[in-house]
């Protein structure tokens, strides 16, 4: 058995206990068994299988454990880069849970996953600028105009009239959201290669460039940059891209690392 197939009990537990009514007794053994197996393999690799749990959204209460977990985790090895070494006490605890929070939000992203829409900040509308045709006439309009040959139009001044109106942000389509996709692939991790097709003469798929093949965009590390900034000055864009970075890039390869981990302890639980 492995992480994948726990998913579905998840989902049953609450039928199981509730208003099925009683499954026969093979049926309620095994699903004894299999609980039995996910609370051990809870017990030995607790940061894996929360990880694995958050990620499927399972519950929240699984991503925040695991972050939680990665966060204590990530204190016991900070100390070996200078710049977070010299951290305050108080904030480095709070820097630690940052970093963990970014690495989950990374490694639980996928080609399904959505963000906020940047272009009207997940708000759904956006301001706009609509211009409008406005005109009005330089005199009273004459009865006899027909007679001396001229029209109203003569009289007329037209004028463009810009407003500010709430309209719907054609990004998102009013959703808030937007696919974490890969734009170039939209998700597949394979496109056409221009070169190689061209050198072939057939439409020959690679991985795609954009996206190295994953399927969907990573969360830049700026932005996991910027919020250690709003909590100290202390790391300088330098100091974060020569040291904290790699530090960070490890707590995201953690988390895939103990949940290969969990998939073993479960396997070996249940075979
Ligand atoms: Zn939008
Ligand atoms: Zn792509």
């Amino acid at each position: 058995m492995n992480l994948e197939n726990t998913v579905k009990y998840h989902f049953a537990k609450s039928t199981l206990i509730s208003d099925s009514p009683r499954a026969t007794a093979s049926d309620s053994l095994t699903g004894t068994d299999i609980m039995a197996a996910m609370g051990m393999t809870q017990e030995r690799a607790a940061l894996g299988y929360s990880a694995f749990l958050g990620k499927m959204g399972i519950s929240n209460n699984d991503r925040e454990r695991a972050i939680d977990l990665l966060a204590q985790y990530a204190l016991t090895k900070c100390d070996k880069v200078a710049a977070l070494r010299k951290l305050d006490a108080g904030v480095k605890p709070l820097v630690m849970h940052q970093l963990a929070t970014f690495a989950f939000e990374d490694y639980s992203r996928s080609a399904a996953s959505v963000k906020q829409c940047e272009s009207c900040s997940g708000e759904g509308f956006i301001e706009a600028d609509v211009f409008t045709m406005k005109s009005h006439y330089t005199m009273k309009l004459p009865q006899f105009a027909k007679d001396l040959k001229q029209s109203p139009g003569d009289f007329e001044v037209k004028r463009q009239v810009k407003e500010v109106a709430r309209v719907l942000c054609s990004i998102c389509n009013g959703k808030k959201v937007v696919s974490c996709a890969c734009g170039d692939c939209r998700g597949r991790g394979k496109a056409v290669n221009k070169e190689l097709t061209y050198k072939q003469g057939v439409p020959v798929l690679a991985d795609c460039k954009r996206c190295s093949g994953r399927g969907y965009e990573r969360i830049p590390s700026t932005e996991a940059y910027a919020a250690v900034c709003r909590m100290t000055a202390a790391i300088t864009l330098d100091t974060w891209k020569k040291s904290v970075k790699p530090f960070y890039d490890q707590l995201i390869a953690k988390f895939d690392i103990e949940e290969a981990w969990a998939e073993a302890q479960l396997k070996q639980i249940t075979k």
